[in-house]
């Protein structure tokens, strides 16, 4: 996790930890959780209405029976008209769902949809005249209410101006058309079914964003704790003061290089490097410079392993480790070379070095294919007897390890 990831999750943890801890009536969250929360509640409203939406026209399709049955055939009127726009505005809203225009714009196709339906539910009773049905369509106001604020996932602002605009076009059709409504019995069903709906709808929504930024503080917890123990595992491979893979890195490395290039049949290349001369090097220039000088080494030897599949290591030490799958004898030799010419161009004083000048080192060089017979270690112990044998023939040189090759010797200097 970058900084200013951290920073961003620092922040928002406290943004919410504050916004819970308020104990008055506003029910938005503060930017950016209210965008979050309604993309994610506009999602859920989605799944839940396209799971419902065929429960829903059923549910109509019943209701509409058991008032032809109540108040028989004959006595209908102008219902069944009123009822087939419902049950269009219905399948509308199935036909939208399919089309995944409702999954973009949940809340505005809601909310035209919803529209229309408190326009027609405010103006339906008007064009009723029969007695039993008169007084059942005042109540299907209510019903319509409560769906409008409660069955839809509609949020507050949405579901009020929806509704708002629905009675504006009521009003305005009636005294167009000049119908004789009953305006108080009118006026009583929306407003006692809104009443209703509002006060449940905002209680709902107050919970949910709660709700919401709860599992929000768990989320980021959970990326908090999960970055802490990314940085911790790879803070456990690293050696402190070089920056390059440290000896366990290069023990899980090799293990993996090894079972490819088994795999493969293609060669292996281990080059352990040796810094010459520097315990008189830290007597001379003191520790804190032969730190520097070992930080400066592990930079210049790990620009000569470029390829991804490189690694160069601290083995302890003064002592580095190069692990170069696919690097063939005459690629490893060129490799040495190039390592040890390097650390010479870097030019660090060393006037108590017994073989030059400046600081040196001396490599020894183990390359094969691999053997299911053999060990990955056999490999690392070849790499370091070649190592000693450069040491004793002078320094400042790279030996090839005897046992993977009969050319044992060459030398830089
Ligand atoms: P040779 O050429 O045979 O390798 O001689 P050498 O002096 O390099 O080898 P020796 O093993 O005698 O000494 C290694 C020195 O490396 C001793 C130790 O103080 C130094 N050293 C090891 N780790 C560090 C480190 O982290 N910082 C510093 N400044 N010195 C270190
Ligand atoms: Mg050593
Ligand atoms: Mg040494």
């Amino acid at each position: 996790m970058t900084t200013e990831n951290n920073n961003n999750t620092t922040g928002q943890h406290e943004l919410i930890l504050s916004h819970l801890a308020r104990r008055d009536f506003w029910l938005f969250l503060p930017e950016p959780l209210e965008a979050d929360f309604c993309r994610d509640q506009d999602r859920r409203a989605v799944d839940g209405f396209n799971s419902t939406i065929a429960a829903i026209a059923l549910l109509y399709l019943g209701l509409g029976l058991a008032l032809v049955v109540i108040s028989g055939p004959g006595n209908l009127g102008f219902w069944p008209a009123s009822y087939g726009v419902f049950m269009v505005l219905i399948a509308t809203a199935w036909l939208l769902s399919v089309a995944s225009l409702l999954s973009r714009h949940y809340q505005l196709v809601m909310a035209v949809l919803v529209t229309v339906a408190v326009a027609f539910a405010l103006v339906h009773p008007s064009l009723i005249h029969d007695g039993t049905l008169y007084h059942l369509v005042h109540e299907g106001t209510i019903f319509v209410m409560v769906v409008v604020f409660l069955g839809l996932n509609l949020r507050l602002p949405w579901a009020l101006v929806a509704s708002l605009s629905g009675a504006a076009i009521a009003i305005t059709i009636t005294l167009v058309l000049s119908l004789k409504p009953d305006w108080h019995l009118s006026a009583s069903t929306f407003l006692g079914g809104s009443m209703l709906g509002i006060v449940l709808r905002y209680r709902d929504e107050r919970y949910l964003r709660r709700d919401y930024l709860h599992a929000r503080l768990l989320t980021l917890d959970n990326e908090r704790i999960q970055a802490m123990a990314d940085q911790l595992e790879r803070l456990s491979f690293l050696d402190g003061l070089t920056g390059l893979a440290n000896r366990r890195y290069f023990d899980s490395s090799l293990d993996k290089a090894w079972r490819t290039c088994l795999r493969e049949n293609a060669p292996l290349t281990v080059i352990m490097l040796d810094v010459d001369f520097f315990k008189p090097y830290n007597d001379e220039y003191g520790h804190q410079q032969g730190d520097q000088a070992l930080r400066d080494l592990a930079a210049t030897i790990a620009a000569q392993a470029v390829r991804p599949q490189d690694l160069v290591a601290r083995y302890g030490g003064e002592e580095f480790v190069a692990l170069l799958p696919w690097v063939d004898e005459a690629s490893a030799g060129h490799m040495a070379e190039r390592i040890l010419k390097a650390v010479c161009d870097l030019k660090l004083p060393h006037s108590s070095s017994g073989c030059a000048d400046y600081v040196t080192v001396s490599a020894g060089v183990a390359t094969l294919i691999p053997k299911a017979e053999l060990q990955p270690s056999s490999l690392v112990a070849a790499a370091d007897e070649a190592l000693y044998q450069a040491k004793r023939t002078g320094r400042n040189r790279w030996v090839r390890a005897a046992s993977v090759s009969a050319q044992t010797a060459s030398s830089t200097s």
